[in-house]
């Protein structure tokens, strides 16, 4: 038994296009002893989660970044697992699902899911309904014996935009995910000596900047790797257009000398 890490969207919000040709938008399986948890849920995450030789319908939790479309197709994803209930293979973790979202996010998704199925006034079937937990700044939860799901907020979209990057202690190890986010407080606690950090690597080399929209480039992901005790770092959600050893060095030129990746998508990380 042991910890898998997939990654199952490394892209952005486009594809086709010399930024991300191939790369499918944000989303992450953790898999611990059979336990799965998804940070992110973009466009086509269950036929990634298939492709990976997962089932999506044991996926029994989904912790969103923040509500960009990019990372968050949350209600194809229950109509999804809902439709299991009449299309067949029957497991009881068909029916259950946690969904975790930053507070005024959780608030706000029973209109976006009535958008979508009015006939249902706002609800679900009673066989399925999935839980929605609003998280907030420092937001802890056990989803099994010694799984540990934190989350913390953090910078995005001018600020405007509630963001929350994650932190999942398991007896294996730690796995952090900083979401869409610049440099802030809330990546550099959530990335504390963390066995894999996740990183947003969106900006591009030498266009670094603090404040403003809120992404990171390589040099500030090597930094807060380094000054977070981080053991490997995957660089994600980056546009194609530095050349990867290029983008490498300017994490090493940052000081951070353990293993890093451009992850590409299907990259994986066990952990024991
Ligand atoms: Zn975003
Ligand atoms: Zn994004």
């Amino acid at each position: 038994m042991a910890l898998q890490v997939v990654a199952l969207g490394t892209g952005i919000n486009v594809n086709g296009v010399d930024y991300c040709q191939h790369r499918y938008p944000p989303s992450f399986l953790i898999d611990v002893d059979g336990l799965l948890i998804l940070f992110d849920c973009g466009e086509g995450t269950r036929f990634r989660l298939q492709a990976a030789g997962y089932d999506y319908g044991l996926v029994t939790h989904v912790a969103v970044s923040h509500a960009h479309p990019d990372h968050a197709a949350l209600p194809q994803f229950i109509q999804a697992k809902l439709g299991r209930l009449l299309w067949g293979k029957h497991d009881p973790r068909t029916t259950q699902l946690k969904i975790y979202l930053p507070r005024i996010l959780a608030r706000d998704f029973p209109q976006v899911w009535n958008w979508h199925q009015p006939e249902n006034d706002g609800g679900y079937w009673q066989e399925f309904a999935p839980e929605i937990i609003g998280m907030d700044d420092g937001f802890e939860r056990e989803l099994a014996p010694r799984v540990l799901l934190k989350a913390f907020s953090v910078y995005h979209s001018y600020g405007k935009h509630p963001a929350m990057g994650f932190r999942l202690e398991t007896p294996y190890g730690i796995v952090a995910y900083t979401g869409d986010s610049g440099v802030c407080e809330g990546v550099r606690v959530l990335a504390q000596s963390a066995d894999l950090l996740i990183s947003d690597c969106q900006v591009r080399i030498g266009q670094e900047y603090t404040g403003g929209y809120g992404h990171m480039g390589p040099r500030q992901c090597g930094d807060l790797a380094l000054k977070s005790g981080v053991k490997r770092l995957w660089l994600v959600h980056y546009p194609e257009v530095d050349e990867p050893e290029v983008i490498e060095a300017e994490v090493r030129a940052a000081g951070y000398f353990g293993e890093v990746r451009l992850a590409q998508d299907g990259e994986r990380l066990a952990l024991k």
